[in-house]
């Protein structure tokens, strides 16, 4: 299933950071994913609440956040959804383009505590 193989990269990734910020604890994992990733979050989800337990994001939330697929016409450098316009630009209707977003995915950010316990450190 491609989703738990993503949500364990995934895992790999936030557990690493986890470790190189000196975090003991994950409470928020904020992924980003393009339009054209055919990623389903339910499944997305599922594959990481069955990966994470017993890693230090074992409590951690996973946000999603989706980009939009966007063509950039290469006559006149427009920028359009690919969704709503395909690949002719709606400005000067030429027909050709390239995507340049909808298909990455990866972690946009992480939420955790550090090691101290009782120390507050706002940045
Ligand atoms: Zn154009």
């Amino acid at each position: 299933m491609h989703e738990l193989s993503l949500a364990q990269n995934l895992l790999d990734i936030v557990c690493r950071a986890a470790e190189e910020n000196g975090l003991q604890r994950i409470t928020v994992v904020s992924v980003v994913g393009g339009e054209l990733g055919g990623i389903v979050l339910d499944a997305l989800q599922f594959g990481f609440e069955v990966t994470k337990k017993g890693t230090v994001a074992e409590g951690a939330k996973l946000l999603y956040r989706e980009l939009p697929a966007l063509i950039r016409c290469n006559f006149c450098n427009h920028e359009f959804s690919w969704k709503a316009y395909g690949y002719t630009c709606p400005r000067c209707s030429h027909r050709g383009g390239e995507m340049f977003q909808g298909n990455e995915f990866y972690v946009e950010y992480i939420e955790g505590d550090g090691k101290e316990e009782g120390t507050n450190d706002t940045n």
